[in-house]
């Protein structure tokens, strides 16, 4: 089942969506840094990420 991640920082539209729940949390930590310039923490990143079902 494909994972989803979608950042709540501030009015950031960012959204992942990804069969591999280690490549969401790659690309999470990727965007996190690039974007924000700081990091995100686990329980953060497991709180924003959602198990989704394809239509
Ligand atoms: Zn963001």
């Amino acid at each position: 089942m494909p994972y989803q991640f979608v950042c709540s920082e501030g009015s950031c539209q960012f959204m992942i969506r990804s069969s591999s729940g280690d490549e969401v949390e790659r690309l999470v930590r990727a965007h996190v840094r690039m974007t924000h310039g700081g990091r995100i923490d686990s329980a953060d990143l497991e709180r924003g990420m959602e198990r989704i079902e394809l239509a």
